[in-house]
């Protein structure tokens, strides 16, 4: 019966080892050493820094919607599907407003079921008349509606790319057509960039090297944080939970260990200062709560 026996250790092996792979790309959320800061007080400073009116309020189009199983997008939940929405941002205040993101390609994207045409038109007009435009990094969700826009001449005489974001030779996300950003002045900054009355960018390479989040100081002193896709889901924050290291990994090819400093100095952040609203990058529940609390309004105007 030694035949059983051997069967009997091959079978355990492969459960051992399968398990070491599953926790590993799919369940491991350790910390690794090293360190990302947000000096808050410092970034509050810069934000009353820029002399005129705060903004008033925050819209958010949708523009289109992903779908991706949950285990995915946070470790250790489940393998439902979950939605993914992908939204434009309009900072606004009393005279004009500042477009944080600009969703997806829609020329290439148009025949998509969960592709939002009406949603993608407005963003597009905003986008024309805007006073800044700001990617929170440079992924085809983020950047798309950007790169697509039609008078891209006039897009992006007043948008702030980072040097990162601009710069011709990076790896990642799609680039701006031939000879686009000639002549173009890229935004350079440290760590952070007062960019308007109560917006402050504040930089997060990880995710991509041109990640960044932005503050927002509203008029009425609430805050709120857009966190890009540092984190895709608030559950990352709150339980230092980041996605599964197999999409960090096989599909975005992230420094992972980065964005882990950066969700823990998040949490750390979330739990000493709660009335900073922060806003996941793709977060459907958090959304839905958002608009109901009037944190965010649907629709741009
Ligand atoms: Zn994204």
């Amino acid at each position: 019966m030694g035949w059983l026996r051997w069967l009997v250790y091959l079978i355990v092996g492969l459960a051992v080892a399968g398990a070491g792979l599953y926790y590993w790309y799919f369940l491991d959320a350790r910390v690794p050493s090293g360190a990302y800061s947000i000096d808050i007080a410092e970034v509050r400073r810069l934000a009353d820094e820029v002399a005129g009116d705060k903004p008033v309020e925050i819209r958010a189009e949708q523009v289109f919607k992903f779908r991706f199983p949950f285990s995915v997008m946070v470790v250790g939940k489940g393998w439902e599907e979950i939605d993914v929405p992908v939204f434009s941002y309009q900072v606004a205040y009393a005279d004009r407003a500042i477009v944080v993101d600009t969703g997806v390609n829609g020329v290439e994207s148009k025949a998509d079921p969960n592709f939002d045409a009406a949603a993608y038109a407005r963003m597009q007009t905003a986008m024309l008349t805007a006073a800044n435009i700001v990617i929170t990094h440079e992924h085809p969700d983020h950047i798309g509606g950007l790169v697509a826009a039609e008078n891209l001449p006039a897009v992006l005489s007043h948008t702030q790319l980072t040097t990162e974001q601009a710069d011709p030779n990076r790896k990642y996300g799609p680039k701006l057509p031939e000879g686009a950003l000639t002549n173009y002045t890229p935004l350079s900054y440290e760590r952070y960039h007062a960019l308007a009355p109560g917006v402050v960018l504040i930089k997060a390479p990880g995710h991509t090297p041109g990640s960044q989040l932005v503050y927002v100081k509203l008029a009425d002193g609430r805050e709120v944080l857009l966190l890009g896709d540092v984190a895709w889901r608030m559950e990352s924050v709150k339980t230092l939970a980041p996605r599964a290291r197999y999409v960090s990994d096989f599909y975005l090819n992230e420094d992972r260990p980065a964005v882990i400093l950066q969700l823990a100095e998040l949490k750390r952040l979330h739990e000493a200062e709660p009335g900073i609203v922060m806003v996941a990058g793709h977060d459907a529940t958090q959304m839905a709560e958002l608009v109901k609390a009037g944190t965010i309004k649907l629709g741009f105007q």
